[in-house]
């Protein structure tokens, strides 16, 4: 029986402890707030329901939505319907269920701030409640702000979002997303079971945090939405480069990262939750098995591919033009006019469509130019769509 250290208990640390501690592993997780509101949508998609059922299948309050209103930068909108809900919870109330399972399943689970972490020996130890413990393996599962980086480096600016929302007292039965005009990202407002998480994500790089507080204020007053009593909220989202995935360090000898410490986040929709998990649940396998050596190749074959593939054409979906518009003005057109599209779109969103296999379902399905939209869109033939270069702005 291995003893396993596990810094951070949201949703990777919690799935990869109740892995471990499963398989007859002493696991100790901390975390400095134990269940708690951490700034997100709360979103959950199909492939992660599929996954893990218990997502859908429990007690605990969460909300299902089956129809989204996108908004496009010029007020262009089209609601689209989808065939399987995203569930939404509040994460106090899904980071709560998570670390119930990890303890049940045998995890200790200890409220504290881990302060420093140390690989170089054969066995890592952690400081917690200024004392040093050695661990058999160390998992760093502490998110996207997470300052415990052996032998690797933090995320840069560019491989970063800032984010800023409202946790508003009011709720809605739609999901709304709004673009806006040469920004890279989007405005969301996910309804809860008693509340609307509301917010906007934008590249740290290309954009200010006033830049983002504008065009959430601006959306919040034209939608009607009052912040009066609102609770706001800002913290940052890891947006994965495609080299990010080959060059950054996630693995060592004595330790692995998961999660958000690992920027498994799709960088196009922001998506974190099911990587989180599923990434939580192959480190847990892999290390359980004794072989956590091959966490990497089992990431790989799930889904570090797709989140490549969407790093590949993240900056195409949001600063390229289709035959003079923006992509995401164009998108929302062509939903407008064609239910297939619509209902791909809807798929895509709610996780029942990858974008790996997106090709054979696109090629033939739809007309000649909705397929050489997509096509461009995901590069699958020379480009139609104009390349903005870094700086300058399609016109809409
Ligand atoms: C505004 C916003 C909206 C989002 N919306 C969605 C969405 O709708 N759907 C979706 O799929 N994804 C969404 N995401 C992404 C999602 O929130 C993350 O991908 C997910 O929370 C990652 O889980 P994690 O367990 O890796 O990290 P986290 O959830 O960040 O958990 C890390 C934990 O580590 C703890 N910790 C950190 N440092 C220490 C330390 N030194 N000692 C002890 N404990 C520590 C923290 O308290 C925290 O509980 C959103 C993100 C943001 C910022």
């Amino acid at each position: 029986m291995a003893e396993i250290a596990i810094v951070g208990g949201g949703p990777s640390g919690a799935m990869c402890g109740e892995q471990l501690a499963r398989a007859g592993h002493a696991v100790k997780i901390f975390d400095e707030h134990l269940a708690w509101e951490k700034p997100c949508g709360g979103g959950l998609t199909h492939k992660a329901i599929l996954r893990f059922p218990f997502l859908l299948d429990n007690p605990y309050p969460k909300k299902l939505v089956r129809s989204v209103e996108l908004i496009a930068s010029d007020e262009q909108r089209v609601t689209m319907k989808m065939a399987h809900p995203v569930v939404i919870y509040s994460r106090t109330v899904l980071n709560g269920m998570l670390l119930e399972r990890a303890q049940e399943a045998g995890c200790s689970v200890q409220r504290s701030h881990v302060i420093g972490v140390d690989t170089a020996s054969d066995k890592p130890r952690y400081c917690v409640e200024g004392e040093w413990h050695q661990a058999d393996y160390l998992v760093l599962a502490a998110g996207a702000r997470n300052q415990l980086l052996p032998d690797t480096r933090p995320l840069k600016r560019d491989e970063l979002e800032m984010t800023q929302g409202y946790f508003v007292p009011e709720t809605a039965d739609a999901i709304t997303i709004k673009f806006l005009p040469h920004f890279e990202g989007y405005i969301w407002s996910f309804p809860r079971q008693d509340h609307l998480s509301v917010g906007i994500c934008g590249s740290m790089s290309a954009h200010t945090s006033a830049e983002l507080k504008s065009h959430l204020g601006t959306f919040v007053d034209k939608q009607k939405i009052s912040t009066a009593g609102a609770k706001f909220y800002s913290h940052v989202l890891p947006s994965p480069q495609e080299h990010t995935f080959s060059q950054r360090t996630v693995v060592g000898r004595n330790w692995a990262m998961i999660g958000d410490a690992a920027a498994w986040v799709d960088p196009l929709t922001g998506e974190g939750l099911f990587y989180a998990l599923r990434s939580g649940e192959l480190l847990g396998r892999s290390v359980a098995e004794g072989c956590p050596e091959k966490y990497p190749a089992r990431v790989r074959a799930a889904f570090s591919a797709e989140l490549e593939f969407a790093a590949r054409i993240v900056r195409r979906f949001y600063r390229g033009s289709f035959l003079g518009t923006s992509v995401p003005t164009r998108m929302v057109q062509f939903m407008r006019k064609s239910p297939v599209f619509r209902q791909l779109v809807g798929d895509l969103f709610s996780g029942a469509q990858d974008y790996t296999t997106l090709k054979q379902r696109v090629l033939g399905h739809l007309g000649i130019s909705l397929s050489q939209f997509v096509s461009s869109v995901l590069s699958f033939e020379p480009s139609a769509i104009a390349r903005v270069p870094r700086g300058s702005n399609a016109s809409d």
